[in-house]
């Protein structure tokens, strides 16, 4: 199909320095939880990104010493030359494609602990390491400065043997001792490093141009830097020492690839931030310097990426995690296919991964990650040797998505839901509060169905076990979801409490399903919160919000703790603060009697007593296997009937993340037609 001429700004190529993009897409540096660990892995990812079209693809954050040691996350690395080859690859696989491959160098400053190498941390001056680790940065002096040039000098020379078309001087996400030196609460210098802003970019001035003067013949030297921290007067702020900032080295780098700090602000969820949250803060960065600049907010719509080339805002549509979720985004819009886009949903699982120091995932792309090690690709999935039917019993996100890949790979599908829409929790949930988005991963999936002329879909289509084995289609995918439980069962309760008063106790599903109105009494309603991800306090808003009284309980010391990985906490927390949620922490439910419930604490016996008028129970959830134990039951005549497999995907095998019911909808569609499910390569980091 033809590209939309609207969007044909977006195909130009644009010169940065002593190099040139083939067009306006651009992969800002991300990380993906490989790094120098599975360096094949790392490259087939990128290769994939440069395939798709984006015409620059850059790496994650690439420590240049041991002093910059972040393990255990997996960055990449050029501590010496023995890291060249890892990162030679990537650059090959992004050339093969005609893109331009990109490197963020990093030092990690007081940002990191080296808890690997042993270094002691360095920093502007003395202070602690901004982790948990109880270890203090030492104060750099001026022999420290001169060996941290030389450094940097030593790894862009490195990055440049490597291949790289653009190499990065970093200050930015808190995380960079760049960063470190032009920030006044971090520098408490009283040198011509210190003090005034002058004396707190000289280091910044002296890298870009050490950089440029190494490397700058071939390679463009690039900025990213941070332009609002949203600290206020406590930090660097755009429209005051941004902006001096942005004046002083206006010329200096080739490009300017600029965003916010810390990587929470930068990478904010949909929950919290709309497409183009950043426009406010970076915008300015145009009007100062004649260099390309580069920015980023979750774009996905190429209409707004016309725009913001078209009103001078913007050189460069930058993405991380648009390029994740979707990485043929730039060639969808190139070659006509808008429609085709998967759009991200703005979760942040993705981050999830690299904090959690494992190759990366995402909720509406089950093929990141594991372009390599399965050798699934997002765009193309062999077809099936001999075509066969499948029934697919349930049509949330595993059962979308199998349907989906099994319609691409040539299968005949019929998928049929109790319900009368499609999506399962995912339409559930995108009716919470501020989770609108999340209704992208059933809208792609219902729209390359719609396409596909070998899907027959049905809703109002509750299956039983009869049914099924009267049809006889031989190959049987139950997807069929999952419930919360009703009766405490969880973490810390590992089996049902006896004690609960099933007359006011309520599920998240009672509540997505029936709404606020369930609960009727006014006495205040309490949260019990043992899943520790979104779901409860997404529950304590919308309660709150109907002007409930909220008391929000979890035996974990924070609210929602698991969304530290989502760079959530502190957002869910501050918001059920300002909603007056009343918080208690480390406490576990034991007891309830008319009208209230007893907590115990969660490391001694100290009781306590609360008013409780309704229990929401966010604790864990039930697979929905009925169907399967009932088709086992009869499994000596699924072949007369022509059945030959019957299998669980999704939360009715395992309950779990959405990302986890896509990809193992996916998996099951990769697997099909197979005897024996593929071999999952290893990289053995590690083996002697
Ligand atoms: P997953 O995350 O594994 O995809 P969901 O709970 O989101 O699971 O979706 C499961 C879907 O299965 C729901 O839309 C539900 O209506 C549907 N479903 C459950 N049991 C049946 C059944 N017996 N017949 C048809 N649809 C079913
Ligand atoms: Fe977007 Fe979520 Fe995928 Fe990350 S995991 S790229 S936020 S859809």
């Amino acid at each position: 199909m033809a590209r939309d001429p609207r969007y044909d700004s977006l195909f130009e190529p644009v010169k940065i320095g002593p190099v040139t993009a083939p067009n306006r897409f651009y992969q800002v540096p991300h990380c993906t939880g490989m790094g120098y660990r599975y360096p094949k892995s790392e490259a087939r990812l990128r290769g994939i990104k440069a395939e798709g079209g984006w015409g620059v693809v850059s790496t994650q954050e690439t420590e240049i010493h041991p002093t910059s040691d972040i393990s255990p996350a997996n960055e990449a690395r050029l501590w010496d030359d023995r890291d060249i080859p890892a990162l030679r690859a990537v650059t090959d696989a992004v050339h093969e494609h005609g893109s331009l491959a990109a490197i963020q160098l990093v030092h990690n400053g007081l940002h990191t602990a080296n808890r690997y190498s042993r270094a002691v941390p360095l920093a502007p001056s003395d202070v602690v390491v901004d982790s948990d680790d109880p270890v203090q940065a030492r104060a750099m002096d001026k022999s420290d400065i001169k060996a941290f040039r030389r450094w940097h000098v030593e790894a862009a020379l490195r990055a440049k043997e490597a291949g790289f078309d653009i190499i990065y001087a970093y200050a930015g996400h808190d995380m960079s001792l760049l960063h470190h030196f032009l920030l006044a609460r971090h520098n408490h210098r009283t040198d011509e490093y210190g003090g005034s802003l002058e004396n707190r970019l000289r280091l910044f001035r002296e890298v870009i141009e050490d950089t440029k003067e190494a490397v700058g013949d071939t390679c463009a030297v690039a900025v990213r830097m941070a332009v609002d921290e949203l600290l206020g007067t406590e930090g660097m702020q755009h429209d005051a020492e941004a902006r001096d900032v942005i004046e002083a080295l206006a010329e200096l780098p080739d490009l300017w690839d600029v965003n916010l700090s810390d990587w929470s602000n930068d990478s904010q969820t949909s929950r919290f931030s709309d497409e183009g949250f950043q426009e406010k803060y970076t915008s300015f960065v145009k009007s100062i310097t004649t260099k390309p600049v580069v920015g980023v907010g979750r774009y996905t719509s190429p209409d707004t990426m016309a725009r913001l080339i078209k009103k001078g805002q913007l050189d460069f549509i930058g993405a991380a995690r648009p390029s994740i979720a979707d990485p043929f985004l730039p060639k969808k819009i190139k070659t006509g296919r808008v429609e085709d886009i998967r759009e991200c949903i703005g979760c942040n699982i993705c981050t999830a991964g690299d904090n959690t120091c494992v190759p990366m995932r995402c909720t509406q792309n089950p093929t990141i990650g594991e372009e390599w090690r399965r050798g699934w690709h997002p765009e193309i999935i062999p077809k099936l040797k001999t075509p066969e039917q499948y029934l697919i019993v349930g049509g949330g996100p595993a059962g979308l998505e199998a349907a989906r890949a099994l319609t691409q790979r040539g299968a005949d599908v019929i998928l049929a839901d109790k319900a009368d829409t499609w999506g399962g929790r995912v339409t559930l949930e995108s009716n919470l509060p501020e989770l609108n988005a999340w209704g992208r991963v059933r809208d792609w999936r219902v729209w390359q169905l719609q396409q596909a002329s070998n899907a027959e879909m049905y809703l109002n289509s509750s299956l039983s076990a009869q049914d099924i084995l009267e049809y006889g289609i031989p190959n049987v995918v139950l997807a069929a979801g999952a419930k919360w439980r009703k009766c405490g069962q969880g973490r810390v309760h590992r089996k049902p409490l006896p004690f609960l008063d099933q007359t006011c106790v309520f599920t998240p599903d009672d509540l997505m399903k029936k709404g606020v109105g369930v609960i009727k009494s006014k006495a205040p309603v309490v949260i019990y919160d043992d899943d520790r991800f979104y779901m409860a306090s997404v529950l304590a808003e919308m309660i709150a919000a109907a002007g409930h009284k909220v008391v929000f309980v979890t035996p974990s010391p924070i609210v929602a703790a698991w969304s530290e990985n989502t760079l959530e906490q502190g957002r869910i927390q501050t918001r059920l603060i300002e909603l007056g949620v009343e918080i208690i922490p480390i406490k576990q439910l034991s007891g309830m009697d008319s009208g209230a419930v007893s907590l115990k604490c969660v490391y001694s016996n100290q009781t306590q007593t609360i008013e409780c008028g309704s229990l929401v129970l966010v604790t864990s959830r039930a697979p929905e296997d009925m169907l399967w134990s009932e088709l086992k039951g009869q499994e000596a005549c699924w072949s007369d009937v022509g059945i030959k497999s019957v299998m669980r995907i999704g939360d009715c095998l395992a309950p779990s993340l959405i990302a986890n019911a896509v990809q193992s909808g996916h998996a099951y569609a990769q697997a099909a037609g197979y005897d024996e499910i593929p071999e999952v390569k290893r990289e053995d980091y590690g083996r002697v």
